[in-house]
Parts: C-alpha cells; sequence; structure tokens
C-alpha cells in the first residue's frame, strides 16, 4: 500500500491521477481464519486494525452485511469529548481521546480531527451543580475541563441566546476545550485501509445469519455467501447485538432504539464550536461544508427500522430555535435515524462471553463514535490475549450479575 503524502499527490497529478490504487482489496472469503469480526463500522474495522498492528494477529475477516461504515457509524453526529462523570469511563474516553490526537498520522489518513471544543450548557441550578460535579471529577482524572458562566459561554459562541429573555436560559457550561469532532466516513475508511494493508480481509455484503459451535466453543459464522470457521468470533455490531447474542442463546442487557440527526443546507461559518444541551435534547456544530449538524435524543420505542418519529426531531428543532434564533429560517436538508445500542447503565460492554472463543463489544448507545479508536484497542486486547485490557474489565458483562454499574446517564444518556 502506497503511501498518502504531497508526494505521492504530486506523482500522481503528474498521470492526471488516474492511477490511484484501490483503498482496499475485495477479496474472496477464505475458509478459515483466527478471528473473525462481525460488523465492519469504526469499532470493528479499529479491532481489525489494531489486531493486526499491535498482537501480529492478520488472518482476520471483518465481515459486514452492507458497506464499510454505513450503520450508526455513517449516521452520527460525530461529536469527541471524554468528560465523562466516573473514573471508569473517563479512563476509557481519555484513552479514545488521546488516539485522536494522532489518529491521522497514525492510519496515514486524514480524519478531520477538529478539537474545536464542546460545551455542555446548564439552563437551571441542578444543571450547573451536575456540572460543575463532573468537571470536578473529570479535572482528578487529568481531563481538561472548566465551568463557565454565561458571559464566558456567550464570548465563546455568540450565535446562542444567552439573554435573560431566552427560553432556555442559559446558565453556565461545561467547556472541554480538546473535544470537538471528525469526519465518521473518513473514520471507517482510515481503519479499513489500514487493516486492509496489514493482511485483513474486508467482506462485504456477507451477512452472519448464524453462529456455530463444536463441543461449546464457538468454532465459526454462517453467512449468506457460506460457512467460514474461526477460532474466535469478536461481535461488533450495535444495533443488531442482541440479534447475534440471541444465535447462540445468549440475551443481552441492551435495548435497539432509533436516534435521528438532521443537517441543513449548507451555509458560511457561523459556529465554530459544538454546543450540547442535555436539558433539551438538542445539539449542534457546523461541519467543514457548512451544513448545521443537528441531533436529537432517542426516540422511546425500541425498534430496528433506521428512521425515527416526527414528533422527536420537531422537538429538536423547535428547542434549536430557541436557542439560537438566526437560524431559524435556515433550511434543513436531510434527516435520518440510526439503531443505537443502549444498556440499562448507559456504558458499554466490552466482554468475553461463557461460550468459549464468543467476544462482544456494544451497548455504546448515543455516544460510542467518540469511543472509536480506544473501542477498538481495548478490544483487539481482549480478543488476542483472551482477557480484559485493564481499560476494559469493569466495562464487563458481568457487571449485571453483580451490580458494579457504571451509570453514565448524566453524561451520555441524552447527548452524545
Ligand atoms: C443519529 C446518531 C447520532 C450520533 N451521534 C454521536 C455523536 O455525536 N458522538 C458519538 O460519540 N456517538 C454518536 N452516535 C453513536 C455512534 O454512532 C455509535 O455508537 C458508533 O458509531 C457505533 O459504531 P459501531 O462500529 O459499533 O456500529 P455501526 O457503525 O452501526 O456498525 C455495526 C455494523 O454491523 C453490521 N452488522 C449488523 N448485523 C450484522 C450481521 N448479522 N452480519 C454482518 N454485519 C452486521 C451493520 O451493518 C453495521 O455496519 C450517534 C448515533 C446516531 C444514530
Amino acid at each position: 500500500m502506497s503511501r498518502y503524502s504531497v508526494f505521492s499527490l504530486f506523482r500522481h497529478a503528474l498521470s492526471h491521477h488516474e492511477n490511484w490504487q484501490k483503498v482496499w482489496r475485495n477479496p474472496t472469503p477464505k475458509d478459515v481464519y483466527d478471528v473473525v469480526i462481525v460488523g465492519g463500522g469504526g469499532h470493528g474495522l479499529a479491532t481489525a486494525y489494531y489486531l493486526a498492528k499491535e498482537h501480529g494477529i492478520t488472518n482476520v475477516a471483518v465481515v459486514e452485511k452492507g458497506y464499510l461504515g454505513g450503520g450508526n457509524t455513517a449516521r452520527n453526529t460525530t461529536i469527541l469529548r471524554s468528560n465523562y462523570l466516573w473514573d471508569e469511563a473517563a479512563h476509557l474516553f481519555e484513552h479514545s481521546m488521546k488516539l485522536w490526537e494522532g489518529l491521522s498520522q497514525d492510519l496515514n489518513y486524514n480524519v478531520m480531527y477538529s478539537p474545536r471544543g464542546v460545551l455542555n450548557l446548564g439552563h437551571n441550578l441542578q444543571d450547573m451543580r451536575d456540572i460543575e460535579r463532573r468537571v470536578n471529577a473529570n479535572r482528578l482524572n487529568g481531563i481538561d475541563g472548566e465551568v463557565l458562566n454565561a458571559k464566558q459561554v456567550q464570548e465563546i459562541c455568540p450565535l446562542l441566546d444567552c439573554s435573560e429573555r431566552a427560553r432556555y436560559p442559559v446558565l453556565g457550561a461545561s467547556w472541554q476545550a480538546r473535544g470537538g469532532v471528525a469526519r465518521h466516513d473518513a473514520v471507517a475508511w482510515g481503519f479499513a485501509r489500514a487493516a486492509d494493508s496489514l493482511g485483513v480481509d474486508l467482506l462485504q455484503q456477507t451477512e452472519v445469519v448464524g453462529i456455530r459451535r463444536h463441543e461449546g466453543a464457538v468454532c465459526g459464522v454462517e453467512t449468506n455467501r457460506g460457512f467460514i470457521a474461526a477460532k474466535k468470533v469478536a461481535c461488533v455490531t450495535a444495533g443488531s447485538s442482541s440479534l447475534l447474542a440471541k444465535m447462540v442463546g445468549m440475551e443481552l442487557p441492551i435495548e435497539s432504539h432509533p436516534l435521528q440527526a438532521c443537517v441543513s443546507e449548507p451555509i458560511k461559518p457561523i459556529l465554530d464550536t459544538v454546543v450540547m444541551s442535555n436539558a433539551v435534547h438538542g445539539y449542534m456544530s457546523q461541519s467543514d461544508k457548512g451544513d448545521l449538524v443537528i441531533g436529537a435524543g432517542i426516540d422511546s420505542y425500541t425498534g430496528y427500522g433506521q428512521r425515527g418519529s416526527f414528533p422527536v426531531i420537531e422537538h429538536t428543532l423547535a428547542a434549536i430555535c430557541e436557542m439560537f434564533p438566526d437560524v431559524r429560517r435556515v433550511r434543513m436538508n436531510r434527516a435520518w435515524g440510526g439503531i443505537v445500542d443502549t444498556t440499562p447503565d448507559a456504558s458499554p460492554i466490552i466482554s468475553k462471553t461463557h461460550i468459549p472463543g464468543l467476544y462482544f463489544n456494544c451497548g455504546w448507545g448515543t455516544g460510542g463514535f467518540k469511543a472509536t479508536p480506544g473501542s477498538g484497542n481495548v478490544f483487539a486486547h481482549t480478543v488476542a490475549k483472551d482477557e480484559p485490557h485493564p481499560l476494559a474489565k469493569p466495562f464487563s458483562i458481568d457487571r449485571f450479575h453483580s451490580g458494579h454499574l457504571i451509570d453514565e446517564h448524566g453524561a451520555a444518556g441524552v447527548a452524545h
């Protein structure tokens, strides 16, 4: 795989950019792999990359029923931050944040990581107390964070209505300057290209329809293209995780819900940070091409349709119009939904299972994009060594029996 650089750009310009090699191969499935990863979203692809890069396991297939990065990875609003409340979550998300900081160089692919800062607004006294508690906890964990008053928020984001007349008064916010956004597709493509170049087979249009076992242990997956044998099967299928678990008679503590987002027509730059409000279930940033990227809270019913209901998106847009009156006349271009895999404590499951050779990485719910590199990194360790990475240990599925829950509803349940 040739490296992307200014020199290769120049070299290819001489042949009118007609000879760029394909970004990844389209291989025929082998009969046997050491590891089959089910799900070619960002997390599955990152797992494959770190398995190959850090553990030297390259006889790996990523089996994806649609196209790479076409699930929640393609549908999310790309907010990155690590200001989670509890130590376990804060360490995990901060691990990811550190990987984001060098990811484009590591993958030799521009993931458009943009640390433009994230504001989490407080609209009443209790919001502000929660914000203070969370920022204090973050700082004790070595994570950057500040509590801002309304005046400071207004300076960072002049577009936001911080006046006393505002329908949702702004009392202040938490501010994580290192937070921001990255380009979702580029993250999937960057991990895919890097994994492929290390020998991982990326099998698109290949749906897992069954998981085969021999004497209790996993021995491979049934797919629409035939049986593929594997000593280890790692499921990274987000909203479809319960369906995979059902194939081996397991029940996961996961509910799949629609989560919606929308983008406006592209407009000139007006917003250079990310503004989130848990209280009104709405948040907004502006993409590099100018769209206002707006996200909602989850629809309360469960389902596998990649679309949500009108009242949720209507409520979100009403709140956005109140918070940002200047954008009221901007037209919306597209709205869509993903299927998010929510757990009772709003924390992920990164875990071995009671079935030898079967692993799950799921439950990221509304906020897993920011974790993509970190999740892949710790899950690869868990799969390669058959024991949890120290950062993944608290996120074992056993916590739902032991009661050691990591309740991040305040930090992750609504906003992303
Ligand atoms: C509208 C929306 C906004 C969001 N905003 C944010 C945000 O701002 N910040 C943030 O951090 N997170 C956000 N998220 C959450 C984030 O998108 C997800 O947590 C994350 O992308 C999950 O990545 P993944 O790779 O685990 O899942 P996915 O990208 O969904 O990948 C799973 C893959 O598994 C495949 N699959 C499923 N079943 C099978 C099968 N049987 N066989 C083969 N393949 C299968 C699917 O086709 C899919 O491609 C948002 C989500 C949504 C929907």
